[in-house]
């Protein structure tokens, strides 16, 4: 006798990848597999309410599967509230190649998963990430043109970048000192990498007094020559006597033992996910009477320029918009006070908003 299966009693909720989709309510998941080649990819659509899931690709060696699709996951949904809090049309999008970016890449492999993207028909657009060079993604463009950050188009990224932090640091200090000005101003850039270096000109300029550490000595003799800056040990940053703490290295500096050290009263820079533990270091700021610029609303020049790109618009486009994340700084702090809530929450918040706004304009008449 065959035995009549109750389809209700196979709960979706018990399958880990659905159940971790629907955590943060992600629309897509594309599972990309290719023998041939070796390609292992996840691309991961979280929410495309605004428009296309805009987010790079990165190759990573992940340790498992399951680290891939968490990775994939985070990131896809981080894109979303970048893009929103920029008030760009565009959703959160992102995609994981598993692999040894050193040894694994080849034409053949990229050209596989633009046919990925391809099969998505404009619900993703890819760009680089770590791992991935210009040279990948134009093999990736000869399968789809579903692709930003060509060569030859909207180019490297940082100065824009760069002027965000620049503007956004300026309405933190407006906040907290009363005048947008950093003349004087102690300032700690980590990191003289693309974004830091130009952020260092720009601080330069306007006559802050500037400190800089980085792991590379050759960059920061230049650096620190160029512009004046002092140049302080990767180990003695956060006992510096500043005014602003700029992370453009590295992420999760600002945690449990950083947090008992640092004397800023801002912290403002392009480093992704600077808090190590939102919920507990985002409270801890604010008790300590520091003004924490969120990094992915300080940050988005970076996606500003790949939308310029998506848009077909000047460049001048992109260092225009970026002035607005003055505003979108300025706005967060100012609600933060009011509200008496992180601004890391805030920034999520407005975010939010923005997508829960939109959704209601996009209903039919
Ligand atoms: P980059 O690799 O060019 O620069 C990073 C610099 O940090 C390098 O010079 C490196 O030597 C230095 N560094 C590494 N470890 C360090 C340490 N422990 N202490 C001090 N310095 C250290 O990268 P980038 O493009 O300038 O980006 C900087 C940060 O901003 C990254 O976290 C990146 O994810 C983020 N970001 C960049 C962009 C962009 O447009 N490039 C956009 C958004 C976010």
């Amino acid at each position: 006798m065959i035995e009549v299966k109750n389809i209700q009693d196979t709960s979706l909720a018990e399958n880990p990848v659905i159940a971790q989709m629907s955590k943060f309510n992600h629309e897509q998941l594309l599972f990309c597999n290719d023998n041939e080649t070796g390609l292992k990819a996840i691309i991961a659509v979280h929410n495309t309410v605004l428009g296309p899931a805009l987010g790079g690709t990165r190759m990573w060696m992940y340790n498992n599967e399951m680290d891939a699709l968490t990775d994939v996951l985070r990131l896809s949904r981080g894109m979303t509230y970048k893009n929103a809090i920029s008030g760009l049309n565009l959703g959160g999008g992102k995609a994981v190649i598993i692999g040894d970016s050193r040894s694994m890449k080849s034409e053949a492999l990229f050209r596989r998963f633009g046919k990925f993207v391809n099969s998505l028909g404009g619900k993703y657009i890819t760009a680089e990430d770590v791992g991935i060079s210009p040279i990948d993604m134009t093999w990736v463009n000869m399968e789809t043109d579903h692709v930003v950050g060509l060569p030859g188009k909207s180019g490297d990224p940082s100065p824009v970048t760069a002027h965000g932090v620049y503007v956004g640091m300026k309405a933190c200090a407006h906040e907290q000192y009363g005048t947008d000005s950093l003349s004087g101003k102690k300032v700690l850039v980590q990191g003289v990498g693309h974004v830091g270096e130009y952020l260092v000109a720009s601080l330069a300029k306007e006559g802050a007094k500037i400190y800089i550490s980085d792991i590379h000595e050759e960059t920061l003799k230049r650096v620190a020559s160029t512009y004046g800056a002092t140049v302080v040990g990767i180990n003695e940053v956060y006992d510096v006597d500043m005014d602003i703490y700029a992370p453009c290295a590295l992420g999760a500096t600002v945690n449990d033992d950083t947090l008992s050290r640092l004397k800023c009263s801002i912290i403002a820079g392009a480093a992704n996910n600077q808090l190590a533990n939102e919920s507990v270091h985002g409270v801890k700021v604010m008790e300590k009477g520091i003004i924490y610029a969120p990094d992915f609303a300080l940050n988005a020049g970076g996606v500003i320029n790949c939308y310029s790109e998506v848009k077909s618009l000047q460049s001048s486009w992109a260092l225009n918009k970026a002035e607005e994340i003055y505003t979108t700084i300025s706005n967060i702090v100012k609600r933060s006070k009011n509200e008496g809530i992180p601004t890391y929450q805030i920034a999520n918040k407005m975010a939010e908003e923005r997508i829960e706004a939109i959704g209601k304009v996009k209903l039919p008449l």
